[in-house]
């Protein structure tokens, strides 16, 4: 791998650049600590925040999920709606956001 700050040449392996000591290990470390999940949006709500839940989920705008959620409804008949408020009872509504988190590692 190359040292993205310097361009020096290291071992794959290797966690700091020899020459300018950055810290190789940041590259490989996803930035998002834990893997998406599906939940009712907290303040984005219109009737449950299951459209903006599912809009957050596939980072689509909630108006456009809104918008095929009742064109759905209207060519379904009805059986969008129930598969909202099943949607309703089944996703979880999202926890409250913690302010910070303090790494563990130091
Ligand atoms: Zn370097």
């Amino acid at each position: 791998m190359i040292c993205p700050d310097c361009g020096t040449i290291l071992k794959d392996s290797a966690k700091f650049c020899t020459n300018c000591g950055y810290q190789m290990n940041d590259l490989n470390r996803p930035t998002q600590s834990s893997p998406k999940k599906l939940y009712r949006s907290r303040n984005n709500q219109m009737i449950a925040g299951v459209c903006a839940g599912l809009a957050d989920y596939m980072g689509e705008d909630p108006t456009l999920v809104r918008l095929i959620t009742v064109l759905l409804l209207l060519f379904t008949g009805g059986s969008v709606a129930i598969a909202y408020l099943i949607a309703m009872f089944v996703i979880p509504e999202e926890p409250i956001k913690m302010k910070s988190e303090q790494p563990l590692t130091s």
